[in-house]
């Protein structure tokens, strides 16, 4: 693998940056593996990842029917935080959070995890309420929390209304600091280049079609580039994640949605942080190109179209500008959609299956992308060791028979 580094930059730069050589192998795959991940997102990629460097699985292949990164990974608006209420999730995302810190330099890989703060801002007594128990939370769970005051929220994002007469007030924000951006695909190329050098075979254009089974247990897939034989095959496919689940047997308590997104003109550095409102339901950060990155909620009709509806932006729209006057002239240059996958508690499945050496990890909706870390580096474990580690032993599908229901809805930020 290239090792990235000041001399290598310079080197490369005296031939115009033509001789970098490829940062991934592109094999033909094999007849079988230790393992399958099906899925070449950040958090199938990150999972091929860890099993190499963590536990000495390097036996691995990652199977992707599109392109690395086409996904939600490559569609997301890039929040990483790690502010969510029950101690189980916090736990999670917040080992995540810690893995981001680190992120670019244990991949040799710019991430551009950049911690400019997330503030999630509180419209109502309610909100005020939920927002501030969330927040004791955090503290007591360890996680950096702070109650903004609207003037300290005005101090904080001066171009944020928040005058008293807007339709939706701002009566106060959570903060935390550590929390943030990253550039998305460079996630999932980090991972891959990563994972790569230590031996995984990366195949793109490879759709799995089917999972075989004899008896109770895995013994292949079955793919457009013929069968492979496997013993542990897990599934990281997001929005797929039933249908790959339903090839295997399994009903998951699964729905897909449309949750869509869009991009304005460049312009020049205005909002240094990132602003979330669960309520009036916009999210908005400032690329480092200039661009506004701004979400919205997710489609309500479940589908698997990667499209969202206009509806919808024209909702987005109206709560930026009510938020963000200094926005109101602003041109939209691009929306696009993906599929996310949501449970009915709006946290994750990341949990071995009644079917022996079956693996799946989903459900992260609107928010995996934050974990992208966390949830490979625990997927990783479970694979390896055929049992969960702590972290994510709460994400197993058996809390949908034992009622253990991990409700997250308040602290997921995006209605679904
Ligand atoms: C508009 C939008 C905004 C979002 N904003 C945020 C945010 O700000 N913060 C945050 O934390 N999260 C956010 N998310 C959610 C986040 O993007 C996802 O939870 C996360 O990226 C999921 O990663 P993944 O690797 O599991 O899935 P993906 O990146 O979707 O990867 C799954 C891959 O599986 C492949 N696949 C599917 N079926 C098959 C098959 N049969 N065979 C082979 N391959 C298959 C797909 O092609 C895909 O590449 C957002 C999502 C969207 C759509």
């Amino acid at each position: 693998m290239t090792k990235f580094s000041i001399v290598s930059i310079a080197r490369n730069a005296l031939t115009h940056h033509e001789n970098w050589p490829r940062q991934w192998r592109n094999p033909d795959p094999k007849p079988s593996y230790d393992v399958v991940i099906v899925g070449g997102g950040g958090h199938g990629l990150g999972t091929a990842y860890y099993l190499a460097k963590e536990h000495g699985v390097s036996n691995v292949a990652v199977l992707e029917k599109n392109w690395l990164g086409g996904g939600n990974t490559g569609r997301n608006t890039t929040i990483v935080r790690s502010n969510y209420l029950w101690d189980e999730s916090a736990h999670l995302y917040e080992h995540s959070l810690k893995l981001w810190e680190k992120l670019s330099q244990d991949l040799n890989f710019n991430v551009m995890f950049s911690q400019r703060g997330v503030i999630n801002l509180a419209h109502n007594l309610q909100d005020v309420r939920a927002s501030r128990r969330r927040l004791y939370a955090n503290r007591l769970n360890g996680i950096d929390a702070e109650w903004l005051e609207p003037e300290q929220v005005k101090a904080f994002c001066p171009i944020l209304n928040v005058s008293p007469d807007a339709r939706y007030p701002v009566l106060g924000a959570t903060l935390q600091r550590r929390a943030g951006v990253a550039r998305h695909d460079a996630v999932a190329w980090g991972y891959a280049r990563a994972a790569d050098a230590r031996g995984v075979d990366i195949i793109q254009g490879c759709e799995v079609t089917g999972i075989m089974r004899e008896g109770n247990r895995v013994t292949g897939v079955d793919t457009t580039r013929g069968v492979i034989k496997t013993r542990k095959a897990a599934i990281v496919v997001a929005g797929d994640t039933s249908v790959l689940a339903g090839m295997a047997g399994l009903r998951l308590p699964i729905q897909s949605h449309p949750l869509q997104a869009l991009v304005s003109d460049s312009i020049k550095p205005v909002l240094h942080t990132v602003v979330m409102s669960g309520a009036v339901h916009v999210y908005v950060s400032q690329s480092d190109k200039g661009e506004l990155v701004i979400g919205s909620g997710i489609d309500a009709l479940t589908a698997y179209g990667q499209r969202g509806s206009f509806h919808l932006i024209e909702g987005q729209m109206a709560a930026l500008k009510e938020l963000f006057p200094i926005f109101s002239r602003m041109r939209m240059m691009r929306a696009w959609a993906g599929t996310v996958d949501t449970c009915p508690d709006a946290s994750p499945i990341v949990s071995k299956t009644p079917i022996d050496g079956f693996y799946i990890n989903g459900g992260w909706g609107t928010g995996g992308f934050k974990s992208t870390p966390g949830s490979a580096w625990c997927f990783a474990h479970t694979i390896a060791r055929d049992e969960p580690h702590p972290l994510n032993a709460p994400f197993s599908l058996d809390r949908f028979v034992s009622g253990r229901l991990i409700d997250e809805h308040g602290a997921a930020a995006v209605a679904h």
